[in-house]
């Protein structure tokens, strides 16, 4: 993942432009990628899809021709979406366009423009600092014209129709948690899926943020009525713990299977409610769509004060938090993978489990009765229902112990599934 991130990062990606295409073409040397072009001005939802930026090179030059600003070193340095600008000019009259942080004055930040006709450079606030006052030279050599917004979708069939829904954005620059790190958990998620027979369908999305998941929203109305829930994926590298968002609701099957999975993890998590503010589950939760999409992450969304700057760099992200991350996701979406409401078909008192040879079926150490336990639990509450997630809940056993005993069941015959 983190090899990925790195061959990634140099690309100079925004909303819509070229940078989205080549790191689509790289993603889809890994998965399969169906991949829409949807032009400039298109209506979507209350927006319009903008035009495309593409950019060549950028940088501000002294009087003796020296870069003081350069894009070629840093595609950061320059304002997103900016339009272009051949200029000369006063350190006066540059300076209104020139951001940063000096609050940290060795990090470069993050800006945009993407919905207003404007052009700027960003710097370290140290370097700023150190500028002669004089004539400059600004170039920045881009076109903003346009074009097309370009996302893709990995659907990965399952046994069932139902689907989840996995959402990345794919609009950074050169910043790694935020999101390259999001970008690298979606893709080897979705090769993790693509080996494994799965029950529900999975939809990934590599889309600008805001902007693509609206424009994917409003062409893909027919696709909604499938979407059980979804996860948001982003900052998934920091070495800060997991940190599960809640869905609109709260109290969806997806925040279900997170939180049972963070809760058996044996590591420290935190858990916060839904708020309209963060990543694109704002756009799938809006009330008219009302998807339950919650996002497992590590350090939440401008939580960590290398966001959107400089700081947010290859060794921010690191390769171990990546593997914890995907794994946490994996876990969680077997569970909801596996989950299901079963039907005891003995249900006046508890079947004679020897029997029905269930003591050898479930094995187990003498002396450990756990998995006779699961299998009660599992007769005693398969009664169309509760599903296996809740009574494992209930019984504050891992689900792979009730999936087990409910495989175990249905092998003998004495549950059956309920559509
Ligand atoms: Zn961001």
């Amino acid at each position: 993942m983190h090899r990925l991130i790195e061959r990634l990062y140099p690309i100079c990606r925004s909303v819509a432009g070229e940078g989205v295409r080549q790191t689509l073409d790289i993603l889809g040397e890994m998965i399969p990628l169906e991949r829409y072009e949807v032009p400039s001005g298109t209506p979507v939802l209350d927006w319009t899809v903008p035009r495309e930026w593409n950019i060549r090179d950028a940088y501000v030059a002294d009087a003796a021709g020296r870069r003081v600003i350069d894009f070629r070193a840093l595609n950061l340095h320059v304002v997103s979406h900016s339009v272009p600008v051949r200029a000369r000019m006063s350190l006066d009259e540059l300076r209104p366009r020139l951001h940063t942080l000096p609050e940290f004055p060795d990090r470069v930040p993050h800006r945009t423009s993407y919905f207003s006709e404007d052009w700027g450079f960003c710097l370290r606030h140290r370097d700023l600092e150190a500028l002669e006052p004089g004539e400059y030279e600004v170039v920045i050599d881009s076109t903003l014209e346009d074009g097309s917004l370009t996302y893709a979708e990995c659907v990965i069939p399952g046994e069932r129709r139902d689907e989840v829904l996995l959402s990345t954005h794919i609009c950074h620059p050169s910043l790694c948690n935020d999101n390259l790190s999001g970008i690298a958990l979606a893709t080897f998620l979705a090769r993790h899926l693509l080996d494994r027979p799965n029950q529900l369908s999975y939809r990934l999305l590599l889309i600008p943020g805001t902007i693509g998941s609206i424009t994917w929203l409003a062409r893909n109305g027919d696709k909604l009525e499938h979407i059980r829930g979804g996860l948001v994926l982003s900052t998934a590298g920091d070495a800060g713990p997991l940190h599960y968002k809640r869905t609109r609701s709260g109290a969806s099957e997806i925040d279900r299977a997170v939180i049972h999975s963070l809760v058996h993890s044996g590591k420290p998590y935190d858990v916060r409610d839904f708020e309209p503010y963060g990543y694109d589950e704002r756009q799938y939760s809006s009330p008219g769509f009302g998807l339950e999409v919650g996002s497992l992450t590590r350090t939440p969304y401008g939580r960590f004060d290398e966001y959107h700057s400089s700081a947010d760099d290859l060794d921010f992200v690191q390769p171990a938090s990546l593997a914890d991350t995907l794994a946490q996701h994996i876990a969680a979406l077997e569970i909801l993978d596996g989950d299901g409401t079963y039907r005891n078909l003995c249900p006046f008192g508890e079947p004679q489990l020897g029997r029905h040879g269930l003591y050898a079926a479930l094995g187990g150490r003498k002396g450990d009765r756990s998995a006779e336990v699961a299998v009660l639990w599992v007769l005693n509450f398969s009664d169309g229902d509760h599903s296996l997630l809740e009574i494992a809940d209930r019984a504050g056993l891992p689900f792979a112990a009730i999936r087990k005993a409910a495989d175990a069941l249905l092998d003998v015959g004495l549950i059956e599934r309920i559509a």
